[in-house]
């Protein structure tokens, strides 16, 4: 139990307010260049709380799209290997990196997994945003040391079938995420559907 004086110097009104960006993951996606491939704000808190960042942790970010599941593991004490094909969005990783001054802790790599994880430091968590088939699997899955974490999110049937699949023969756990977001619905409002999200975790 917290003693009177602590909680006046923990509630009291003559607190600074806080400053900065958001101190937690599942950051705004305004807070993040991207064209639109960006996981959204509360699927991702919710893949980083399966990821589990760890201080000096690293991660492979396999598809990082925008690099914002690097980013957020990075500010959360991580370092990270973010890999992604297209160089259009190479760029918008460079500029998510810099704007977060985490240029010492997240590793742009233009390339495709699993191609791309050819030499890469043994990681502490694999995850899987893009480019996720049965070739990743089987390449991924002997290159990771025991009590790594992976995450694997789908948005694609195709996908969720793969996901559902390797969720059968290695366990761990299958969750199907789906949010509403309200919404203009003429002169109301309505429930907005986001497409589910299928999130496999798995520690090795
Ligand atoms: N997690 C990202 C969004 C991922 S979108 C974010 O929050 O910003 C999926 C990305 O996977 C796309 O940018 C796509 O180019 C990339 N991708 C597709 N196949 C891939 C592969 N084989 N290896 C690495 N990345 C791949």
């Amino acid at each position: 139990e917290i003693e009177a004086p602590v909680a006046v110097a923990l509630c009291g009104a003559d607190l600074p307010r806080g400053f900065g960006p958001a101190n937690a993951p599942g950051r705004s996606e305004a807070e993040f260049a991207h064209d639109g491939q960006i996981t959204k704000s509360p699927i991702r808190a919710l893949t980083l709380a399966a990821l589990a960042p760890r201080r000096g942790a690293l991660l492979w970010d396999i598809g990082g799209g925008s690099g914002a599941v690097s980013v957020e593991w990075a500010l959360a004490g991580g370092r990270a290997c973010c890999i992604e094909p297209r160089a259009d969005r190479l760029t918008n990783i460079r500029a998510n990196i810099d704007a977060y001054g985490l240029s010492g802790l997240v590793k742009p790599i233009h390339g495709k997994a699993p191609e791309a994880l050819a030499g890469l430091a043994e990681p502490d968590a694999v995850f899987i945003g893009g480019g996720a088939s049965h070739e990743l699997f089987e390449t991924l899955w002997p290159l990771l040391p025991t009590a790594a974490q992976l995450v694997a999110n789908a948005v694609t049937l195709e996908t969720e079938a793969l996901l559902t699949e390797l969720h059968a023969r290695h366990g761990g756990s299958l969750t199907r995420i789906e949010i509403s977001e309200a919404a203009p619905l003429g002169r109301m409002r309505g429930w907005q559907s986001a497409r589910p999200v299928v999130q496999w975790q798995v520690t090795r």
